[in-house]
């Protein structure tokens, strides 16, 4: 019987980016004044090296409040690393967990294990030399491509239709559009303008940013069923799974959720009350690559759609290895903080060859770096 190599997590290196956007954005969320103009990404890094030399890179984020308390709990949870197995990652989660486990195990907890999670998985997929989509199994190399960042309510039509314009020339497949405005009509207007601009082969999504309540959402989403949306995203509060279900149910247009969802079981309980047809999971959110997975088993159980938030550098490799149809959201905010991009044509994002994530930080994200810290022998 051969035996099974073991290697030693000897260094972590925990950093805090403040990645800039190019210009602040707006979903309803702000419109309604619950919230500011999203200006920055908080970027948390975890740099592993093992005894025998193996490096992994992985990352989670938040948005407006709490990088200062990620980095933080990063920081304390990193020392539980050094000298395990990184192997041994589904251990290694649950152990890091049980050392927050007083802060629970949702929100930012396990957004700072997600850092860590996603480096060991980096690690591994390394070691076998494969992109971490093919160390999963993947279902395809090419994984189709939305656009999210062309479609805020900050931008005016023609600037829309400019977006889309650039978008399509860059080989992105399909559109999506921030609604959830005070007026409803004139969400409905904007999208029927922007339905007649494109014609109706472009995939067009909506996303509400949980803005509405029921009765907004049903007027609404049978007013947009005319539009052959691919989906309206976020229509009610995140955690009103069964409303989401309900609404679902009466109109024809499929809902998606489960972004702002910040646990595996958060998930369980969206999927117990069958609250989605295009499931939403953030690895960062949700703990890292290890709790996707056994989201996306479950969703795979109900023959869902997959459509991963945010992070297209971690999404492209677990879409990529998820059964039924998904898609990528294509958010360029992180993209200059790593020195690859993505290829994208044909309306698809490609799974990259390189080993791991296939990511390395750029020299530029040096500049944007607000903490770091080194743990370990
Ligand atoms: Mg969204």
């Amino acid at each position: 019987m051969p035996t099974t190599p073991s290697d030693a997590i000897e260094n972590i290196v925990v950093s805090l980016y403040q990645v800039p956007l190019k210009k602040p954005v707006s979903d309803a969320k702000v419109l309604t004044g619950r919230q500011t103009p999203l200006s920055h990404v908080a970027m948390l890094t975890a740099e592993i090296t093992t005894r025998d030399g193996a490096r992994g890179l992985g990352f989670s984020y938040c948005l407006r409040s709490g990088s200062a308390a990620l980095f933080a709990h990063a920081k304390e949870l990193a020392p539980g690393l050094i000298g395990e197995d990184p192997a041994d990652i589904g251990r290694l989660w649950e152990k890091l967990a049980w050392m927050g486990g007083s802060i629970s195990r949702t929100g930012l907890s396990v957004q700072a294990i997600a850092a860590f999670d996603t480096a060991l998985w980096d690690i591994k997929a390394r070691r076998a030399d494969l992109s971490l989509g093919r160390l999963l199994g993947a279902y395809r190399t090419a994984v189709p491509c939305y656009n999210t960042s062309g479609g805020y309510l900050s931008a005016t039509l023609p600037e829309i239709y400019t977006a889309i314009e650039a978008s399509l020339a860059r080989g992105i497949g399909g559109i999506k559009l921030k609604v959830g405005q005070p007026d409803v009509e004139k969400d409905i207007e904007r999208v029927r303008a922007v339905r007649q601009h494109v014609g109706n082969a472009l995939p067009l999504m909506v996303d509400a940013n949980q803005q509405w309540d029921l009765t907004t959402a049903l007027r609404a989403g049978r007013a947009l069923d005319e539009f052959r949306l691919t989906w309206i995203e976020e229509p009610l509060s995140a955690h009103d799974y069964a409303g989401h279900a309900l609404l679902g149910s009466r109109i024809d247009t499929p809902v998606s959720t489960g972004e702002m969802l910040c646990s595996a079981e958060e998930l369980y309980l969206l999927l117990d009350q069958q609250g989605a047809r295009y499931l939403q999971p953030d690895a960062g959110r949700i703990g890292g690559i290890t709790p996707f997975l056994k989201v996306s088993a479950q969703a795979e159980r109900q023959r869902l759609n997959l459509a991963p938030h945010f992070l297209m550098e971690i999404h492209i490799h677990l879409a990529a290895a998820y059964p039924y149809d998904t898609w990528v959201e294509h958010i360029e905010w992180l993209e200059p903080a790593f020195n690859e991009r993505l290829e994208i044509s044909g309306g698809c994002m490609h799974l990259p060859e390189r080993p791991g994530l296939g990511l390395s930080l750029s020299e530029r994200a040096a500049g944007w770096l607000e903490a770091t810290a080194a743990i370990g022998r």
